[in-house]
């Protein structure tokens, strides 16, 4: 189907198969087709990108998606839109649909696979907002050789790890790799059913090869956000914690949000 995105169009194709959308999957479709042109400007992705999709939902961006990629592998949960996308992305032949928890896909195995064809890949979504902080880990962590992510979350979200004075767990993840953008705001009403928020677009330009270490450290260091890096860190690194600081030059005092990802950096050469 042209245009999948066309109010009108998802309309029909949602009656037709009698499709509701789940909250528990986080289904928000969109329905205004210039807004989903606009996201796919935001990226760079040409013929020579593969793009990997998580949620294609009944095909909105997808299809856009595979008029300005080489390839389009999408990852969907829910099995009930399988007629649906059959109908919707018939005619797009560089789509690949796999119904799959893209929580469970070994991003890295994957992309070293397309990158033997393609320059670059690239993640775009509309992500489902109950896992969005989840799928930017899933990524991250997997070290897969990325070029750089376009999804979209909620506006407040973006907002938050776009903000250079915001420190979280994710936000030092995100440093770790590369840089973090904020590119467009979208309205709430150009989704259906609507969601209770606006939405933005976060695009992430993988600049580093990810630490794993890194994710031990932090999760580590925030176990409890209140408390001093000492007494976070003295669960890993026991009678050792003193001294390791004192090497790093942190201040004992300090609170895991007030480090930094060269702090941070340090610390994983003591794992
Ligand atoms: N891309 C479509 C659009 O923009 O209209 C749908 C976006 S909707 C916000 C999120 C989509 O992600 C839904 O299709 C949902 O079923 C799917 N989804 C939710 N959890 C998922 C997971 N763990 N793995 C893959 N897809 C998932």
């Amino acid at each position: 189907m042209k245009d999948i995105a066309k109010k009108a169009n998802t309309m029909y194709l949602l009656e037709k198969y009698n499709m509701k959308a789940t909250k528990k999957f986080g289904q928000n479709f969109l329905i205004d087709l210039n807004v989903v042109q606009k996201i796919v400007d935001c990226t760079s992705i040409d013929q020579q990108t593969c793009v990997i999709e998580i949620g294609p939902g009944i095909g909105a961006l997808t299809e856009q998606l595979s008029y300005r990629a080489g390839h389009v592998v999408s990852y969907e949960i829910d099995i009930r839109l399988k007629d649906v996308l059959n109908e919707s992305l018939q005619e797009c032949t560089n789509v690949e649909v796999i119904f799959q928890d893209f929580l469970t896909v070994d991003l890295k195995q994957v992309v070293h696979h397309y990158k033997q064809h393609y320059s670059k890949v690239c993640i775009v979504a509309n992500l489902p907002y109950y896992i969005t902080s989840d799928i930017l880990e899933h990524i991250i962590i997997s070290q897969a050789d990325i070029d750089s992510i376009h999804v979209m979350v909620q506006k407040e979200v973006a907002l938050k790890l776009t903000d250079a004075s915001y420190h979280s767990p994710l936000t030092f993840m995100i440093e770790g790799i590369g840089q973090a953008s904020l590119d467009m705001t979208i309205s709430k009403n150009v989704f259906s059913p609507a969601p209770r928020v606006d939405s933005a677009i976060l695009s992430i330009m993988m600049e580093k090869t990810y630490n794993p270490l890194l994710t031990k450290i932090l999760k580590q260091a925030f176990t409890q956000k209140r408390k001093t890096i000492y007494n976070n860190l003295k669960g890993l690194f026991l009678e050792n914690t003193e001294k390791i600081l004192n090497e790093c030059g942190i201040d004992l005092k300090t609170r895991p949000e007030q480090l930094t990802i060269e702090d941070y950096q340090k610390l994983t050469h003591y794992l």
